[in-house]
């Protein structure tokens, strides 16, 4: 059975399309997508031999190796030119997600969705998407065993980003989660407020004056994602 990270990820994995979900680990979303006959084919990355093993054994334990092609390489290495429609890549932080797409810029042509799963900092992959061109058309924030996930996507063929003058804020809070502003978001952000908070009581203890900047900036940000969440 699927988790409901992932059961959301597949979500947004178009009908008919050839999938390649980059750091796989046991393959199970390539897997779930072609036993729910909803992609024709998929490719399952990994870099790591560990995990790659996992994707195989997987793959062969549900004798899918005609549909499903587990290679491993450092993240879009794996892909030719034009081969997946839909990437995704899940449960790893921004940064990092970033950074493979960085990496892997020439094989995203023609790409049509990327489907993102940032276990933190989804900040990051929105201003790599920006940066690249890359229109958000979905958000999504969900808690499943007592943690929050965020999933992005976005298209290639889209036209208009979905941000406002508020677009510092909706980097940091996503565009489409800010107006939804369901249950997992608000526990989301006061958590994260509860943090800050904590970090500014200790830096206030500091009489260090190169702290002044950060500390002002923290502020600035507590005050806006407060008054964002009506707090
Ligand atoms: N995507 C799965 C999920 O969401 O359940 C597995 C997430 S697991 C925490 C992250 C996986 O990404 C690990 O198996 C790791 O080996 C793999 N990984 C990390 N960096 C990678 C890279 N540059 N290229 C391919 N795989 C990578």
């Amino acid at each position: 059975n699927l988790s409901l990270r992932l059961r959301t990820v597949a979500a947004y994995v178009h009908r008919e399309a050839v999938m390649a979900d980059i750091g796989s680990d046991h393959a199970y979303l390539p897997c779930y997508l072609i036993l729910e006959h909803q992609v024709v084919y998929a490719i399952a990355g990994e870099v790591n031999e560990g995990p790659y093993q996992s994707a195989l054994r997987e793959v062969q334990a549900a004798n899918l190796q005609n549909k499903i092609s587990v290679r491993k390489g450092d993240g879009l290495d794996i892909l030719s030119q034009n081969e997946a429609d839909v990437i995704t890549i899940c449960g790893m932080g921004g940064q990092l997600i970033s950074s493979i797409l960085e990496k892997g810029k020439t094989k995203l042509e023609g790409v049509k969705r990327l489907v993102l799963q940032p276990n933190v900092g989804s900040d990051a992959v929105r201003k790599w998407l920006i940066k690249e061109n890359w229109v958000l058309v979905h958000e999504e924030i969900i808690k499943e065993d007592g943690k929050i996930y965020e999933v992005l996507v976005a298209d290639s063929d889209k036209m208009e980003q979905p941000y406002s003058e508020k677009e510092e804020l909706e980097l940091l809070l996503g565009p489409f989660l800010m107006k939804e502003k369901n249950k997992a978001f608000v526990e989301k952000w006061k958590g994260e407020l509860h943090q800050w908070e904590k970090i500014l009581q200790q830096m206030e203890l500091s009489e260090s004056p190169d702290l002044t900047e950060r500390k002002a900036s923290l502020q600035k940000r507590i005050d806006s994602v407060k008054e964002e969440l009506n707090l």
